[in-house]
């Protein structure tokens, strides 16, 4: 039961110059924002169908193309819904009779979920290890695709992405890995994710790196006898991609703000740069909770400790819920941890978009609430 918030006022020039650690909707860059607020009446209530937001489409997928070293041959997707509706739109029209999964954390466990309730489907098999670990994932003879996970968002855990065996397709959900963290596309066929995390924008859409191999097993089911829902089908998602356009009205403003967080990478370096960001971000949180003594990092292997999103137990004396909130009263949010895992502690994001010097900020305003509250 949560009582009143204890009334504490961190001092200004301690307090990080913006307070969004978000795992999602994450912080927006206010370079970004302001772009946006500059196009006036030349961009947003604008057809989506004209070049104006056409071309803002054709720069995401070359750009995408060109930030994760697409191989020839692969393609970029996309469509609205979210990284959510690839879960339905796999188990729809990619998953030919059986996928195998690794399962660690509540997002990748709803896409088991998916799969399981898909009456076409065969039982899913499961590699599952527990919260704050990742599991191996075997291979199987019996499956031909298999879904991995690049960050568990819910628990703080980062896997590194390659294939289990030589054949079968390799899902994976980047949704807030994909342009924080490093990845070899030889790795994958398909990699999904939203803009709202390490991409610093808006949500409403997927976008979906998407292998030669994907290409074809999507058009063969999409011609195979089976009921797929138009909304869902990755079929009609290629066709609409290759005209830099979606099936129907895509969220404007979520497709400009993406366009500028490329750019920013783009010009800044590349993926390894923005990872690198990250990478810095993670080290000043996990050195901080190293050095503490009532904060721990969630994760046990430092090898398995993520680099987008950091989660820190606090020990039983201090109260991750009200450290949280006395942080949310002086302007620092989102802190609290995924519910469901239901852990003492605090959750941080650590997305390319965040600054280092802020993340630092923040853990020493985190050591200021716990000694006024001690
Ligand atoms: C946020 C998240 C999702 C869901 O993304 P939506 O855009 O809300 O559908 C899926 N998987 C992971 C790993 C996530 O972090």
């Amino acid at each position: 039961m949560r009582t009143e918030t204890p009334q504490i006022t961190i001092p200004h020039d301690l307090r990080p110059r913006d307070g969004r650690f978000a795992s999602g909707p994450s912080k927006v860059r206010p370079e970004a924002l302001r772009a946006l607020a500059e196009t006036g009446a030349g961009y947003l209530g604008t057809s989506h169908r004209k070049d104006r937001v056409k071309s803002v489409v054709r720069e995401l997928r070359e750009g995408l193309r060109e930030l994760f070293a697409l191989p020839e041959g692969y393609e970029v997707l996309l469509g609205l819904g979210g990284a959510s509706l690839v879960w339905d739109a796999a188990a729809a029209g990619l998953i030919e009779r059986r996928s195998r999964h690794a399962v660690f954390g509540e997002f990748s466990r709803k896409f088991v979920r998916s799969v399981d309730a898909a009456p076409h489907l065969e039982p899913p098999e499961i590699d599952e290890s527990d919260p704050g670990t990742h599991p191996e994932v075997q291979a199987s003879d019996d499956v031909d695709v298999y879904a991995l996970t690049h960050n568990e968002t819910s628990t703080g855990v980062m896997m590194p992405v390659r294939r289990p065996a030589t054949d079968g397709i390799v899902v994976v959900d980047g949704t807030s890995a994909a342009g924080g963290l490093r990845i070899d596309p030889a790795e994958f066929d398909l990699y999904y994710f939203s803009p709202q995390k390490a991409f610093a924008a808006d949500a409403g859409l997927w976008f979906a790196l998407c292998s030669p191999a994907a290409l074809e097993r999507i058009e063969r089911l999409a011609e195979a006898d089976r009921w797929i829902p138009p909304i869902l089908s990755l079929q009609t998602a290629v066709e609409n991609s290759r005209k830099d356009q979606t099936l129907n009205t895509p969220p404007l403003a979520t497709l400009f703000l993406m366009r500028e967080t490329l750019r920013w990478m783009l010009d800044g370096g590349g993926l390894g740069w923005a990872a690198s960001r990250s990478d810095r971000n993670a080290e000043a949180l996990y050195d901080w909770a190293a050095a503490s003594d009532y904060a721990t990092p969630f994760v046990t292997d430092p090898e398995k400790r993520s680099h987008v999103v950091g989660t820190v137990d606090l020990s039983d004396d201090v109260d991750g819920d009200t450290v949280a909130a006395v942080l949310r009263a002086n302007g620092i949010l989102d802190t609290e941890p995924y519910r469901k895992l239901g852990r003492n502690q605090l959750r941080v994001a650590l997305f390319p978009a965040i600054e280092a010097d802020d993340v630092e900020r923040l853990t020493r305003c985190v050591d200021h609430v716990v000694e006024v509250l001690s």
